[in-house]
């Protein structure tokens, strides 16, 4: 058999590889374009949300998409391209590590499985996810589509090819729940049969074919609703409704680990989120009832919470709390302070997608209200936001071989950290976003 291969033909398969390797980040090319060289910020302040201070005066020093230098005696090349905000406190891009990017607020009025189709929500969630960009927040946890399938692997894809404007994203796709529980389509005679907003699993078998077919498709993590809805609490003693077994909960932890993926665990308290806790989950989402024991034993181990405080609000901050909210509001307030005390490791959530997209700064006023200092709020948006994610030596700070996620905004934040409502300027992955 002749193995040689015509020139001609073997030009043509050259230009065919070539063709197939560069197309995609074609797109994402041309818009870095401007920053393969070197970027040069000045700033009034650049923040250090490790320590808590400012670095007064300093230059930031970008090359590509990576930081090279900071300080205030840096050699910024000719060549460099110069961005002035010598009249801004700069710091790294902020992080949201609980969102829905397939979701709006009223879906409990206007139910988004019955009267959108899943296109036109993966279409919300591409404006969605610039909403929140431009906000300041350059990287998302996007915890479960809602009924949505995969729309938010598809946004997260198109993202990181360049095809649409967003934060870089780790998606969960479907969350598992049961039958009777959370993510049900609820009140519906038992003869009409919709789909669910949640993977509903009922079985360990259930359990184990949904959580494969959710890698299979794309998830970064896995989301499981430990507890019900909050109209599920007993109000007498705020007892949330657990929905696995434990050994449920363990499998789940131990089939996601199989395929080296963390789960985050929707647990208010209780029983279940200690055993979500024990089983290994990487984070305890909302746990506005979590006990003194279940948060020292999340600070032993070094499960974050990510507490998702505004939600538990009614949206329209004059409208009156109902008695449950009260009761829910006055508990997480509580557990916010002794989870302070005892270490536990918080991490920035906000669940937007019930609450407006691009308002992802809502939780900073009542986490500093509920005892953090400016820092260290600023700290569970960055830094701890960066550990919970993996994503911790790459970015969460502003320091050199760090990826360029930069934010500025007009007042000192480490004063008054309602400043960061206002983010004037956006860089992500070394390009200024607009
Ligand atoms: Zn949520």
């Amino acid at each position: 058999m002749n193995r040689r291969i015509s020139t001609p033909l073997f030009l043509f398969l050259i230009a065919g590889l070539a063709f197939v390797l560069f197309r995609a980040p074609g797109v994402a090319a041309a818009q870095n374009a401007a920053s393969t060289g070197y970027t040069a910020i000045e700033t009034r302040a650049v923040v250090d949300v490790e320590r808590g201070t400012l670095l007064p005066g300093a230059t930031i020093l970008v090359r590509g998409n990576r930081i090279e230098a900071v300080g205030t005696d840096v050699d910024v090349p000719p060549s460099a391209r110069r961005i002035d905000l010598s009249d801004k406190y700069v710091l790294p891009g902020l992080m949201d590590a609980h969102t829905h990017i397939t979701l709006t607020p009223g879906y409990a009025e206007h139910n988004p499985i019955l009267y959108k189709s899943v296109p036109y929500r993966t279409v919300e969630a591409v404006a969605a996810v610039r909403e929140t960009l431009m906000a300041g927040f350059t990287t998302i946890r996007d915890l479960d589509s809602e009924g949505a399938d995969w729309a938010d692997v598809a946004v997260r894809d198109a993202v990181n090819d360049g095809i649409v404007p967003g934060p870089r994203m780790q998606v969960a796709t479907l969350a598992i729940s049961i039958t009777g529980g959370y993510m049900n389509n609820d009140g519906l005679a038992p003869q009409i049969d919709v789909p669910q907003f949640g993977a509903l699993a009922d079985s360990p078998a259930e359990i184990v074919r949904t959580l494969r077919r959710q890698v299979k498709y794309g998830a970064d993590w896995i989301k499981l609703y430990a507890t019900g809805t909050t109209k599920h609490i007993d109000l007498d003693n705020m007892a949330p409704l657990p929905q696995f077994t434990d050994e449920e909960i363990q499998l789940v932890v131990d089939e996601a680990a199989r395929f080296g993926k963390p789960v985050a665990a929707h647990a208010y308290g209780g029983h279940a989120a200690h055993v979500a806790v024990e089983a290994g989950v990487r984070s305890i989402e909302h746990g506005m009832m979590l006990s003194s024991e279940t948060l020292d034993l999340m600070a032993e181990r070094g499960t974050f919470w990510v507490p998702t405080i505004n939600v538990y609000f009614p949206l329209d901050a004059n409208a009156e709390l109902t008695e449950r909210q009260v009761a829910i509001t006055e508990s997480h307030r509580r557990v916010f302070g002794e989870a302070l005390r005892r270490g536990v490791r918080i991490a920035y959530g906000t669940d937007a997608g019930a609450l407006p997209h691009g308002d992802n700064a809502i939780d900073f006023r009542r986490m500093v209200d509920y005892g953090m200092t400016p820092a260290q709020a600023l700290r569970s948006a960055t830094l701890t936001a960066a550990e919970l994610l993996g994503l911790d030596a790459e970015l969460g700070t502003i320091d050199v071989g760090k990826l360029a996620d930069i934010i500025a905004v007009d007042e000192n934040p480490l004063s008054d950290i309602d400043a960061l409502w206002n983010v004037g300027f956006v860089m992500k992955d070394g390009v200024v976003q607009q």
